[in-house]
């Protein structure tokens, strides 16, 4: 960062503003000009935003200006190579691929996700999803079946072959869920939940990152930031729609996220259609721009039965919808020369 001190600062404050720089770890290049001076920090990322703090705080600093980003290893410029996420031998993120994540919004019975698995498999989805624990607005609206929805996803990925992804609400309980996903996905309303962030960074498991509902593009690389900054580098981002004056959807559908992120991190983003619409009539639309536009992948929601379904019954795409839908993806994915998995 560089910092633009007021006209006219004395010798003895350009010191000072040098020295807190110092105290605080980094190193300090004083340049003079006709009229002013300008003192540049360099130093590693840890511990930037409190010499900011401290630097704002002097009287002589007028300025301070961030050079580069405040995440790091999210970021393109410290990692030219795109990041490829391995969940399985079959489901791959990133580079060539174009990969598909399919299933209910909730886990309901073995039957409903053994049943959606082989559907959505044989449309050429690479992994199932279904959540088990489920971040509901109301504590009255259905919570997820928790425990016994594991296993059943458990049976679903003996019957199928797919992985398995599914949400990870609460870091305690990281273990259980540990034991059956191949993949935690960290919900929007949990994009900024530190500790939970932390702990998935700290396992070795892939991790679905969504963006927050409200979150700028930075804060969600931030977020990214915070598992990779425990040492785990297998982390797809997600966008799923944010909140806006819109009515008409559910959320609205950021695409030009999409390609920000890509531009700015190595890692692979992916689109969350059905969150963004939250009716099943946009999916498919909405599917094919996103793959149109270069996202890395698709996480969608497919039900058995969508008018009987326990959650977000409106936006769930039927067996045949989704058949239909994966028919014109992967037009486009070949068009474009991705290989879809
Ligand atoms: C979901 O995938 O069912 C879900 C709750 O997603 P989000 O966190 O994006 O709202
Ligand atoms: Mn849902």
């Amino acid at each position: 960062m560089v910092v633009v001190l007021r006209p006219g600062s004395s010798p003895e404050e350009v010191a000072q503003v040098a020295q807190t720089i110092r105290e605080l770890g980094f190193s300090a290049h004083v340049s003079e000009g006709l009229e002013r001076t300008v003192v540049g920090v360099v130093g590693s990322a840890s511990g930037r935003d409190e010499v900011m703090q401290a630097l704002l705080a002097l009287e002589a600093v007028e300025r301070v200006v961030p050079v580069g980003a405040p995440y790091k290893l999210a970021s393109r410029a410290h990692h030219a190579d795109r990041t490829r996420v391995r969940v399985s031998a079959d489901c791959v993120f990133g580079g060539d691929a174009f990969t598909v994540i399919a299933g209910p919004c909730s886990v309901e019975s073995e039957e409903q996700i053994v049943a959606t698995a082989l559907a959505v498999r044989a449309s050429g989805a690479s992994a199932l999803r279904g959540g088990a624990y489920k971040p509901r607005t109301s504590p009255y609206s259905f919570q997820g079946l928790q425990q016994d929805g594991l296993q059943y996803l458990a049976a679903a990925r003996e019957a199928s072959g797919l992985a398995i992804v599914t949400e990870l609400l609460d870091p305690r309980h990281l273990e259980t869920v540990d034991r059956y996903a191949d993949m935690f996905q960290i919900g929007a309303r949990n994009m900024q939940n530190f500790e939970l962030l932390k702990e998935v960074g700290r396992s070795r498991k892939p991790v679905l990152l969504k963006r927050g509902m409200s979150a700028t593009i930075e804060e969600w690389l931030m977020a990214a930031e915070y598992v990779l900054s425990e040492g785990n580098d297998q982390v797809v981002l997600c966008e799923r729609g944010i909140r806006t004056f819109e009515q008409a959807t559910r959320s609205t559908l950021d695409l030009s996220a999409v390609a920000v992120a890509q531009q700015l991190s190595h890692l692979p983003v992916i689109v969350d259609p059905s969150q963004a619409a939250g009716r099943a009539a946009l999916v498919a639309p909405l599917s094919r721009a996103a793959c149109a536009l270069g996202a890395d992948g698709l996480i969608v929601e497919v039900h058995p039965d969508p008018p009987h379904a326990r959650s977000d019954a409106q936006q769930q795409l039927r067996f045949d919808q989704f058949a239909e839908m994966m028919r014109d993806v992967q037009h486009i994915a070949e068009m474009l020369h991705r290989l879809p998995r």
